[in-house]
């Protein structure tokens, strides 16, 4: 029953939907690169910074 190398695993990178395999060629799965999980994660932090900012918008 091993089946796994005529149906390997394949996602889609979550920032560019890019085909990924699932294995050990893919050290930033789910991101087809690094470049794209560290735009994944710039954006996480950016929304944070952003719903901070916003709660004290109106001071006179
Ligand atoms: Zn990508």
């Amino acid at each position: 029953m091993n089946k796994e190398r005529s149906s390997p695993t394949v996602v889609n990178c979550p920032t560019c939907s890019a085909p990924v395999t699932w294995d050990e060629n893919s050290p930033w799965r789910p991101f087809c690169s690094k470049r794209c999980q560290l735009i994944d994660l710039d954006e996480w932090l950016t929304d944070e910074e952003e719903q901070e900012a916003g709660s004290g918008e109106e001071k006179s």
